[in-house]
């Protein structure tokens, strides 16, 4: 196999359309090639700058999780952190876990910042919403957001090979002069999405019955308390 490592976006475009596949850290590729064969080549955006950047409002794709830190919102610090061990986290890529992995950790994280995606095709490069992303698996360049004004990220302990803990990521951003909540819960393998507005000065009871109005009141009734009591946590910061 050979592995390309582009300098720059038009040369990952000339890789893609010369048939090479994405490759992150391989923490979940290589177990998958070494069973099923190895593709003729492969592209690491690793030396792309546009896929390395780490910054308050932006998260490129070639990011190791281990270096995801408090310069950008404590949601998505904290799910970067709550990877698998150490040695995953210093290999593990953002763009693996968002588009590559079933768990994806990060993906409730990037959701609730309502993040917008870069992805690079043979054309070139455009933005799109995460939905699509993780539908198409797009080669995922960077994530941008809005900075939230408060965060959080909670995520249940887990037993190794049992089923995927709960987690339930929140944020809150300025609007109209209080703020819109979002959460994202997910369940399973599943990923469930609500958002709501608190005017300013709104107490949090009926924030949390508008919540449980959206796809987020379908919810087991053990995800819905934890949905509460993280939104109520965030309420409290905000105020
Ligand atoms: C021991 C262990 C524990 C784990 N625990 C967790 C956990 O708690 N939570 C969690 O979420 N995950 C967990 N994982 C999965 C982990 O998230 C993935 O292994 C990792 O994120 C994949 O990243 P990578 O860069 O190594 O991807 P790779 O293995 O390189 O690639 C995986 C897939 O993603 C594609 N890909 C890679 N980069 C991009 C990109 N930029 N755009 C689009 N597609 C791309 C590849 O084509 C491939 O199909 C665990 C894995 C291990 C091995």
């Amino acid at each position: 196999m050979l592995l390309r490592l582009p300098t720059s976006l038009s040369e990952a475009r000339t890789c893609l359309a010369e048939g090479a596949v994405p490759v992150g850290g391989a923490t979940l590729v290589w177990g998958v090639w070494q069973r099923d064969g190895f593709p003729e080549q492969a592209v690491s955006l690793r030396h792309v700058p546009e896929a390395n950047v780490l910054e308050r409002e932006a998260l490129g794709g070639a990011v190791l999780l281990h270096r995801v830190d408090d310069r950008v919102p404590e949601v998505l610090h904290r799910a970067a952190g709550s990877v698998g061990t150490g040695a995953v986290r210093r290999t593990a890529t953002v763009g693996g876990n968002i588009v590559g992995s079933t768990l994806r950790c990060l993906l409730p994280a990037a959701l609730v910042l309502d993040a917008r995606a870069t992805v690079l095709d043979r054309d070139g490069t455009y933005e799109t919403n995460l939905a699509e992303v993780v539908a198409k698996r797009h080669l995922l360049l960077g994530l941008r957001w809005r900075e939230p004004a408060a965060s959080g990220y909670h995520k249940a302990p887990a037993d190794p090979g049992g089923p995927p803990p709960l987690v339930v990521a929140t944020a809150a951003h300025a609007e109209d002069g209080g703020h819109r909540l979002r959460v994202a819960v997910r369940d399973g393998h599943e990923v469930v999405t609500g958002s709501a507005a608190r005017p300013a000065g709104t107490a949090a009871d009926p924030v949390l019955r508008a919540l449980e109005r959206t796809d987020l009141g379908a919810l087991p009734p053990t995800a819905r308390e934890v949905v509460r009591r993280e939104v109520t946590a965030l309420l409290d910061r905000l105020t």
